[in-house]
């Protein structure tokens, strides 16, 4: 059975504990390879790594930098199919999703900072006759990057390359959920010529090796995305070490639906909106608001679709809806649905594990589910159950809409759907969320800021953001 290794010093080495983890197969439900399972020892030894790779790679020009990256990139690129196969693997999703959204947005992440880096530019303040002051931005020194299992090497590459761009050493951690992609990049780190000790990947359990990293006194920053939860926990141990912290967090995302839409553009992208990635997109919109007057209609037209949706093996070409990540996972959204019940929801559609055939038989698989007759403040509408369930209800007033949409701890995203631009505006500025799509959904543009507010984060990544901060601002002051 395959044994994924860690990437320190820029060595694929077994865990210095020798111990491994099962890694399953969601679809099957069978293990299939297995995962270091790090401690504090593996943490200590990347940070050795890290810090003595740290004053070198931070003098490096930005040209080389770039290159190296534009390597990795270039790698990426040439190895799509393997890394999307064994994205759908590792977490359930459909090879097709993989193949065009994951790690061509992986490859993106990397290409993307490797030239943002040549356009990253300081301010200049000038006092008049007196003085001039210029901001120096410095590399952090070793940081550290966390990341989930909803889009692996997506995320994983989100973070690792604003902090390599910018001239810091990192220490990386997958999910143990999903460990594959990110141990294919390492291989692919060695091939493009990472200098050593510049990257080094950790694998392992959260609370030992993830937790050794935020503890770790000497890690300058963490970047970390997840549940709200876990984030919780590490600005607890973190934030008294002053550490730099970037959080990004859960949601519960409304989709607000008004009469005078595009309908037919609305039905097509809500779809999508509510059950891509089998609904584990933090951006995935599950509280579906419909302005009364098209609550009927859309009602009929959306489960048309949905009934239509077949959960099938994430490996076939033609399949849409894969397996959720884990059985954990499933028993939790499967009481979720019980509990919407509880609550007094109807089930439209779905609301049940999905047995298929052959070597899929044990597989983890939920049905598309669609849930009405639920009030805002019941527990099915505040907590996130990041899975292929949505509510739908009606609404009659702007006011009702946009506290309906603001109701919950979460300010992830929302998505709007109206053909009157100036209610668009004024709505989208009233709702308390990061990300704002008017009449579309996941359209991203990675200069832009991205993150939540409220319990759906701190901090921001994306474009300048995320090379500011990867950097420490330095006010430089000369007297004239
Ligand atoms: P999680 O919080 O369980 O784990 C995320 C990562 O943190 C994993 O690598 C895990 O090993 C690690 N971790 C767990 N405990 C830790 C600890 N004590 N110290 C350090 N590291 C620890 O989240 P998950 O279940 O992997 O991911 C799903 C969650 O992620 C959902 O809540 C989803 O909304 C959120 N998410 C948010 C965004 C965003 O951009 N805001 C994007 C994707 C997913």
């Amino acid at each position: 059975m395959e044994k994924i290794a860690n990437y320190i010093d820029g060595q694929l080495v077994e865990p210095t504990s020798k111990n491994y983890l099962e890694n399953v197969n969601p679809a099957t439900g069978k293990v299939y390879s297995l995962i270091p399972d790090s401690t504090d020892h593996d943490i200590e030894l990347a940070y050795q790594a890290a810090a003595a790779a740290f004053p070198a790679w931070s003098t490096t020009s930005i040209n080389d930098r770039s290159a190296v990256l534009s390597r990795i990139a270039d790698l990426i690129n040439h190895n799509l199919h393997e890394l999307a196969l064994a994205e759908s693997i590792d977490n359930g999703k459909p090879v097709s999703l993989a193949t065009q959204v994951d790690i061509p947005r992986a490859e993106s992440n990397i290409r993307f900072f490797a030239t943002a880096i040549q356009h990253f530019a300081s301010e200049a303040h000038i006092m008049e006759d007196k003085a001039i002051n210029y901001t120096n931005r410095k590399p952090i020194g070793v940081v550290g990057c966390i990341s989930p299992w909803n889009l692996p090497l997506y995320l994983f590459t989100w973070k690792i390359a604003p902090a390599l761009a910018a001239g810091n050493c990192v220490i990386a951690k997958p999910s143990e959920i999903t460990p594959m992609t990110a141990y294919l990049l390492s291989k692919l780190c060695i091939e493009a010529g990472l200098p050593k000790g510049v990257l080094n990947i950790v694998h392992g359990l959260g609370a030992k090796c993830g937790n050794a990293m935020v503890a770790h006194k000497k890690i300058k920053a963490i970047s970390f995305t997840g549940g709200t939860t876990t984030g919780a926990h590490i600005a607890s141990i973190a934030a008294p070490m002053f550490k730099k912290l970037s959080l990004e967090l859960g949601g519960k995302n409304p989709n607000v639906i008004f009469a005078d839409c595009d309908f037919d553009k609305m039905i097509a992208t809500t779809v999508r909106s509510s059950f891509s990635n089998q609904g584990q997109i933090c951006l995935c919109g599950s509280r579906i608001l419909i302005e009364r007057p098209i609550y009927e209609k859309f009602k009929t037209a959306f489960l048309e679709k949905v009934n239509k949706m077949t959960v099938g093996n994430p490996l076939s070409p033609e399949t849409r809806m894969g397996a959720v990540v884990s059985e954990g996972h499933m028993n939790k959204v499967l009481s979720y649905i019980e509990l919407a019940k509880q609550e007094g929801g109807t089930v439209l559609t779905g609301g049940s594990r999905v047995t298929l055939e052959g070597e899929n038989k044990d597989g983890y698989f939920i049905a598309p589910t669609v849930i009405e007759g639920l009030g805002p403040n019941c527990r099915t509408n505040q907590e996130e159950i990041f899975g292929p369930v949505v509510t739908i209800a009606p609404f009659d007033t702007v006011e009702e809409a946009v506290e309906n949409a603001n109701s919950t701890m979460y300010g992830l995203a929302a998505t709007l759907w109206t053909s009157d631009l100036s209610k668009a505006h004024k709505v989208a500025a009233q709702i308390d969320s990061g990300i704002v799509w008017i009449n579309t959904w996941l359209l991203r543009d990675l200069r832009t800021p991205f993150g939540g507010v409220k319990s759906s984060g701190v901090g921001r990544e994306g474009g300048f953001e995320a090379l500011k901060f990867f950097t420490e601002a330095q006010n430089v002051c000369i007297e004239l």
